[in-house]
């Protein structure tokens, strides 16, 4: 039998949580699309149902094609339990939904993902559930809202679109002062590079449609956790409220998945030159990256991540209307509301991460309107860099034509 959990995170990410689905003499985990699972034996039926034994007996609750997508991930974040959902939103509205009540209150940061923003002015309001915004950033002020009292502290980093980072240890161990659940989407720095789960969180998601999958043909998204019970809470009302993963989803996935540390490390290395090579540029107002010194976290990101990730963005001068003009002429980019995937994306964070927010409550998040949102891909990094070096080229040519 081969020692998984001994293994480093390459070789799980490839080998962990297959095994127990593979039928034939397969290599690979099968799609099992069936939506029910038969029993001739009645005590047998009664046995799974009831989940005094292993089995499955609808696709609503589970499969075996997502089992292994769930096992995989349980692995590579050295997590006991996990559970999948339709999409990342329904992984974290799923998990909202399960624990928090009228008369609770959340402490978060402002920059979470735009959906997830909406999930906290939006909807848990309506429940009568509180939801306190710190800056990102404020580790005196997330620990000064905790100690008011509070039920889950909510926290993704790197942020989107500006890559700002939160100190997971310092927060969580400010939360379990006061019994709060520490919640952490860990989409932008996939297991690869942070396992918020060794830093004190209690649950973390992921929207397996970017990074865990990687090559944008699949949503999904996932929840896990060292206490079965929390995550059993949470898949109990993800079953009854219906947002199951795919088994198709799964597979596409779990395969994307086995190339996470290979994608995940060269898509740094490509963000780190392309940070560098936009830091130079005149027509670049700032430019957000965690790897560069020049990052207000930087020290924060050097101590909890293995690597900086591979998104970024920067600011040009102009606003909107430089953005309308460089981002077509990008020869090796697709402009997409995506990210995470093999080829480099772009978009401007007003039409991405925060179309949902007013231009007013953008400003207030401290996203410029002329912000551009990199994800980059698995190229070569020279061409990536070569490609916006011509791409910024003509456009400073074209404003200073027209100017
Ligand atoms: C995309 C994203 C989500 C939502 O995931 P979907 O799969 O699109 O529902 C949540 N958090 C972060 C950080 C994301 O980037």
């Amino acid at each position: 039998m081969k020692k998984e959990n001994q293994a480093q995170i390459g070789t799980k990410a490839v080998w962990a949580g297959e095994k127990d689905y593979l039928v034939h003499g397969a290599t690979q985990v099968p799609v099992i699309p069936s939506v029910a699972f038969g029993y001739d034996d009645m005590d047998e039926w009664y046995d799974v149902a009831i989940g005094k034994k292993k089995g499955h007996i609808y696709g609503r609750n589970t499969n075996p094609t997502v089992q292994a997508f769930e096992d995989k991930v349980k692995a590579l974040e050295g997590a006991e339990a996990g559970t999948s959902f339709s999409t990342g939103m329904a992984a974290i509205s799923n998990t909202l939904y399960t624990f928090l009540f009228p008369g609770d209150k959340v402490v978060t940061i402002k920059d979470t993902y735009g959906g997830t923003n909406k999930l906290f002015t939006e909807f848990l309001p309506k429940l009568q559930i509180e939801v306190v915004f710190c800056e990102t950033g404020n580790h005196q002020q997330i620990e000064e809202e905790l100690q008011k009292g509070c039920n889950m502290l909510y926290l993704e980093t790197p942020t989107n679109p500006t890559v700002k980072i939160t100190d997971i240890k310092r927060s969580a161990e400010a939360a379990k002062a006061v019994g709060a659940l520490v919640v952490v989407d860990n989409t932008f720095a996939t297991p690869i590079n942070q396992t918020p789960l060794e830093l004190g969180a209690d649950l973390v998601i992921h929207s397996a449609t970017k990074f865990l999958g990687g090559h944008a043909d699949a949503l999904g998204g996932v929840v896990v956790g060292n206490d079965s019970s929390l995550v059993e809470s949470i898949y109990h009302y993800r079953e009854i409220n219906g947002a199951t993963m795919d088994p198709w989803a799964a597979y596409l996935l779990l395969r994307g998945m086995k190339t996470l540390d290979l994608r995940v490390k060269r898509q740094a290395e490509n963000a780190g030159r392309l940070a560098e090579f936009l830091e130079t540029s005149d027509l670049v107002e700032s430019v957000y990256y965690p790897g560069l010194p020049t990052h207000p976290n930087h020290e924060i990101a050097c101590e909890q991540m293995r690597g900086f990730g591979g998104m970024l963005s920067f600011a040009v001068k102009g606003g909107v209307e430089t953005v309308r003009e460089l981002l077509p002429k990008l020869e090796y980019a697709n402009r997409a509301a995506n990210l995470g995937a093999v080829e480099t994306t772009v978009g401007p964070a007003r039409t991405t991460s925060h179309v949902e927010c007013t231009p007013e409550e953008r400003a207030a998040m401290g996203i410029p309107e002329g912000l551009i949102r990199v994800s980059c891909g698995i190229e070569d990094g020279e061409d990536i860099v070569a490609d916006f070096k011509q791409a910024i080229e003509a456009v400073s040519l074209l404003l200073k034509i027209e100017g």
